[in-house]
């Protein structure tokens, strides 16, 4: 790889959110969603996005494909096993990218290769060595990942990635695939085989660590101070089970603990929060309020201290600036701000509108400013991710009407278009939200099962924009929607008709 001698001095930061976290339950996306993500990630500047696993469905390898050709500035990269046909379409989906690499990985551990690859050792490693040998006539840029490497027998571990690096890895990749890993242990496994593996000096090694016991983020930093220089990791955190270890956690305490780590990421922090916004509305899957980094109440403390004490309390209180990664809550546009000021705004948060979309979103705007006094730059935010969003909109609702009190049983009546027609229908329920969602069910003839359902405070004041989240099952595979609206009544119903559009644009329509 060129530049090596610089990229060492820094970690590189490897974005997994589009492969790992998006294999994990619940958390599906289309094509275009992903790469609306990667070009996001390449705003953030990661190092390498790993944009799927081409050989495991045709919608991964046509993300793959795509992200390859539209995304520049990063390394994309897509994951393989060690055999050749996985290769071979890892190496095609690949073809457009300016930056490619291919990521090769087997299982190390005993039980991995008893149970799952069904092979011996020997033959594990000479799998991996011709894996290996293989992608690198593809491209130069071949990283290699022994999975479940934290359960695996040290001296086996050794003798493979040796072979793997003779053979060609430039990046090796050392796994705590099952979240076994404490922080003393997995960093001593990291500085021993850089001590023993002779080949280890001159390529990179990688962390991924899972967060089955919470220590994603602490092991992959114990992994960089033993000289790790590449961290594997997710936006919000998502992944298989209990998560990857957070982007947003591993690059701001290498930054704020530079004084201790003497290196730093080349990650564009105040892009995390817009990154995270992004992932949790495409994604579906909200962020604990207290998470780290991108959760609401990260910098609340903020909230209770007076405007013009808070420069004075900053320090005090504050390890890092809101502001650093990209939390500015503060802003506020009204009427007064005027077409221009609020064009202004959006290509300050990063949204880039043509004049048709431009007067979509300034007549809503408006609309909201009329609603409420202050409008924030989340309820920009939140009104731009409702109206560009990329979902083809099968359904729209036009007309909701509910009613509910006190000794009434709760009812809902919704009027929704679906291309000339009009559907219509209404429908009691256990609580106003259930009937709107009952009568939407009913009108478009759509029995989805309700998977789970949040709904927050977008900002904070009694005129706030309301947000729910929710998703939606039917049988093994769910799809998220997101709505938005002063009433949270209609946000909810919003949320419901945006799931059935992701699930329609799925090509579940049956005849449609
Ligand atoms: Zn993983």
């Amino acid at each position: 790889m060129s530049g090596e001698t610089n990229i060492k001095e820094r970690v590189i930061i490897f974005d997994t959110t589009l492969r790992d976290a998006e294999q994990s339950p619940g958390a599906s996306l289309n094509i275009s969603e992903k790469v609306e993500i990667a070009h996001q990630l390449a705003r953030l500047r990661v190092d390498v996005i790993e944009a799927g696993y081409p050989v495991s469905s045709t919608v991964q390898f046509e993300a793959v494909r795509r992200i390859s050709e539209e995304v520049i500035g990063p390394v994309i990269t897509g994951l393989a096993r060690t055999v050749a046909k996985d290769i071979d379409v890892a190496a095609e989906a690949l073809q457009g990218a300016q930056k490619k690499r291919i990521h090769t990985f087997t299982s190390t551990s005993p039980e991995h290769m008893e149970y799952m690859l069904r092979m011996k050792p020997e033959e594990v490693l000479t799998k991996a060595a011709e894996a290996v040998k293989y992608a690198a006539g593809f491209t130069e840029d071949v990283e290699f990942s022994c999975q479940d490497a934290t359960r695996s027998d040290v001296g086996f571990l050794r003798e493979i990635i040796q072979a793997a690096i003779e053979a060609g890895a430039t990046t090796v990749n050392i796994p705590d695939t099952v979240g076994y890993a404490i922080p003393e242990t997995f960093g001593a496994l990291i500085a021993d085989l850089r001590e023993s593996v002779p080949g280890l000096k001159d390529v990179i090694v990688s962390t991924h660590c899972h967060n089955d016991l919470g220590l994603a983020t602490a092991n992959s930093l114990a992994g960089v101070i033993n000289g790790a220089r590449q961290v594997e990791c997710t936006i919000n955190g998502l992944g298989e089970r209990a998560g990857n270890a957070s982007l947003e956690e591993v690059v701001m305490a290498i930054r704020t603990r530079k004084d201790l780590f003497g290196i730093d990421t080349g990650i564009n922090t105040p892009e995390i929060y817009r990154s995270s916004q992004m992932v949790t509305r495409l994604m579906g899957i909200p962020v604990q309020p207290n998470k780290a980094i991108v959760g609401e109440n990260a910098f609340a403390h903020e909230s209770g201290i007076h405007v013009d004490g808070l420069l004075k309390h900053r320090s005090t209180y504050e390890i890092m600036t809101p502001e650093s990664v990209g939390v500015r809550s503060k802003i506020v546009v009204g009427r007064h701000s005027g077409r221009h000021g609020f064009k202004v705004r959006c290509e300050e948060l990063g949204f880039e509108l043509n004049e048709e979309q431009l007067t979509v979103v300034y007549t809503k705007f408006m609309e909201l400013a009329d609603k409420k006094k202050e409008v924030f730059d989340e309820d920009i935010v939140a009104l731009l991710d409702d109206e560009l969003a990329d979902i083809p909109e099968t359904f729209h609702l036009e007309y909701m009407h509910c009613s509910s009190g006190t000794g009434t049983l709760p009812s809902a009546t919704v009027r929704i278009v679906r291309g000339e027609e009009i559907l219509q229908e209404a429908a009691w329920g256990d609580g106003p939200v259930d009937a709107a969602f009952q009568a939407i069910s009913k009108a478009t003839e759509m029995d989805l099962e309700l998977e789970n359902y949040n709904i927050r405070a977008v900002t904070h004041s009694s005129e706030a924009l309301g947000e729910a989240v929710l998703r939606i099952r039917q049988g093994d595979k769910t799809y998220g929607g997101r709505g938005v609206s002063t009433d949270i009544i209609e946000a909810s119903a919003k949320a419901y008709i945006s799931a059935l559009n992701h699930f329609m644009a799925r090509g579940n329509g049956g005849g449609h």
